[in-house]
């Protein structure tokens, strides 16, 4: 097993690691400007969203805190069944705490709006969400995301801490796998 065998599986590049590196500058430049004189606290979802949170807490230039929360989603398929789980919980109270989540993508939006009315309900002061990707399907729900990293089209991607049944997360651009690959 080599990398060319494991990229062979990627139909098409959607967007490239440079383009990753870029965007997630701009992102982190216009958080900072927005939490400048707050104490933010980023809360990555795992586990998807494990390269973004690593790439953009770094590009960073304020005070941050970090926690994290797992929910399952599509488990090893590749449709979302609407259904949203805790797995791992946050460390710490964040009653009165200014909370950015981040995540990987924005499919259909149901696990984004029930973790955006979960953590309000634990008291936040506020709750804004950044995602690397977002799919049209995202724009008919009642989501309002601030910070969107890329649109794409309606297909299965994977790379940049996405999984197809846990792999494909280590690549560091984000491609369409071949539908050979689960057909
Ligand atoms: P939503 O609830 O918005 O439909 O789904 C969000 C979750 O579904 C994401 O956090 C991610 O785990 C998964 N997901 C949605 N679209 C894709 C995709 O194209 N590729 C991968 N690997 N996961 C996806």
């Amino acid at each position: 097993m080599d990398l060319a065998t494991i990229t062979a599986d990627i139909e098409r590049v959607v967007v490239t690691s440079e383009e990753i590196q870029t965007r997630i500058t701009e992102l982190a430049r216009s958080v900072e400007a927005d939490y400048a004189d707050k104490n933010l606290l980023v809360i990555g979802i795992l586990k998807g969203a494990v390269m973004t949170m690593a790439d953009f807490v770094r590009a960073l230039n304020i005070h941050i805190e970090m926690d994290w929360m797992a929910v399952s989603s599509y488990g090893s398929g590749t449709k979302s069944s609407g259904v949203v789980r805790i797995i791992k919980d946050l460390d710490r109270d964040i009653t009165g705490r200014d909370v950015l989540i981040v995540e990987d993508i924005v499919d259909t939006g149901l696990t984004l709006s029930w973790l955006r009315a979960n953590l309000e309900s634990r008291g936040a002061k506020s709750v804004e969400i950044l995602t690397m990707l977002r799919k049209p399907e995202a724009a008919k729900v009642e989501v309002d995301v601030k910070y969107v990293g890329f649109d794409i089209p309606t297909e299965f991607v994977v790379g940049y801490g996405l999984d197809y049944d846990e792999k494909y997360r280590n690549l560091d651009f984000i491609g369409v796998l071949a539908k050979k690959v689960y057909a």
